[in-house]
């Protein structure tokens, strides 16, 4: 006998009880985002593999091995979207957004793809909801987007909230102190974990990532990249924390904080709950100056954040929204049961029809359990409907029901 059908691993369904949290996270996104004036976007699932390669950078995790990559019929390389940065950069500047005043503010909500192990809170396939805020490099725009994710996740009832903020400075800025950091990693190579000393010279920045005890001693005296930082920069991380500090947002700075994402620029922040476990990510993101270059596009600034939904859901404590009312329950499988209840539909009742040609008594239970207002009874002398709320009983020509449930509705 042939193994039964299951989901692959790391994906998961939405079952309708989750339905009313999922539809919590798009409610107050579009609340909260739509509000301070930024507009749904949603770019395709997959693309081109280069938006990613370029745009996420060639030595990140995600691009050296988390990618969903196939060949279309085509032999064109295609990607299963793994984050929304890169796609919305594309987007922007192929629908003409720099023409629109600037910063364009958009937001998204839709599903990802990585190639991740499965864990808790950890999917090959998940959600994100995220901003980009593109074509302005003022500090204002990042204080801003914080406070945006800051205040999503306040709304969702994320509790144990940490925010932590740091500056990456230019890629120049970057460049110079990767040397040093370098330098630092190759004079303590002997007590670093295979992996990192492997990625020195990849990514020397992921050692500050490391569990392993012998590099955590080595990271503990490692050169810090905020004291290395431009005046410019310096001074455009100063104007972020001013307003942060004015909207009363804590934060506390973080000179380690590494994202797995090449192309951010400036203010990196990240969003945890120790509402979560090992995977206490909410949400995070940072600023992205260079990536339009990166892409082959005119140069364009920007910031944005993404915020898992799954952990958004983990990590909240969201208030279900009521299920739709059932005005009325109609007991019938003939034509006549048919008719009334499109009739119904159409002046605007919620109607559930009988579908599993249940016994009278069966279908009062069902009835009962859809917990409908009115159901109707099929009887020789018309249509015989019962208030389920008052237990009464009451004979009605079938062309009158849906006036007589109409009337109910408004009475109680
Ligand atoms: P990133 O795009 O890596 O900056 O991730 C932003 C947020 O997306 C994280 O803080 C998580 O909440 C969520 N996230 C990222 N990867 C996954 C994953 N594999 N499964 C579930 N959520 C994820």
């Amino acid at each position: 006998m042939s193994e039964k059908p299951q989901a692959p691993r790391g994906t998961y369904d939405v079952l309708p009880e989750d339905d009313a949290g999922r539809r919590a996270v798009e409610a107050a996104a579009r609340s909260i985002l739509g509000g301070a004036g930024y507009r749904r976007i949603e770019t395709p699932i997959f693309e081109h593999t280069e938006l990613f390669a370029r745009g996420v950078g060639a030595s990140t995790d995600i691009v050296q091995k988390e990618m969903y990559t196939f060949k279309d019929a085509g032999d064109r390389s295609l990607t299963l979207r793994p984050e929304g940065t890169a796609p919305v950069m594309r987007s922007y500047h192929e629908h003409g957004m720099h023409k629109l005043p600037q910063p364009a503010k958009l937001w998204y909500l839709g599903p990802f793809f990585r190639q991740e192990k499965p864990q808790a809170g950890r999917y090959r396939e998940f959600w994100q909801v995220g901003i980009e805020a593109i074509g302005s490099s003022d500090p204002a725009v990042d204080a801003e987007a914080i406070t945006l994710l800051h205040a999503l996740a306040t709304e969702l009832g994320v509790t144990g909230v940490r925010l932590r903020l740091a500056s990456l400075g230019t890629p120049e800025t970057r460049a110079e102190y990767r040397e040093l950091l370098v330098a630092h990693l190759r004079a303590h190579e002997d007590q670093l974990s295979e992996e990192v000393r492997a990625r020195i010279d990849l990514n020397p920045l992921r050692a500050f990532d490391a569990d392993h005890p012998g590099t955590r001693e080595v990271m503990r005296a490692a050169p810090l990249l905020i004291d290395h930082l431009t005046d410019e920069d310096r001074e455009h991380f100063a104007e972020v924390r001013a307003r942060l500090d004015a909207a009363e947002i804590a934060y506390e700075i973080d000179p380690t904080l590494v994202r797995g994402i090449d192309y951010y620029t400036r203010t990196l922040f990240e969003l945890t709950s120790d509402a979560l476990g090992a995977q206490s990510g909410v949400g995070g993101g940072g600023r992205y100056d260079r990536l339009a270059e990166t892409l082959g596009l005119p140069d364009t600034p920007g910031i944005g954040w993404a915020a898992g939904v799954e952990r958004l859901l983990l990590a909240g404590d969201h208030r279900p929204h009521p299920e739709p009312v059932c005005d009325l329950y109609v007991a019938g499988t003939d034509v006549a049961a048919f008719t009334l209840t499109a009739e119904a539909r159409r002046a605007g009742l919620n109607v559930q029809l009988e579908l599993a040609g249940r016994s009278r008594k069966g279908q009062l239970k069902q009835a009962d359990r859809s917990g409908a207002r009115y159901v109707a009874i099929f009887g020789d002398e018309g249509i015989n409907l019962k208030d389920m709320e008052s237990g009464e009983q009451e004979t009605v020509a079938a062309d009158a029901v849906v006036a007589r449930v109409l009337r109910g509705r408004h009475l109680s």
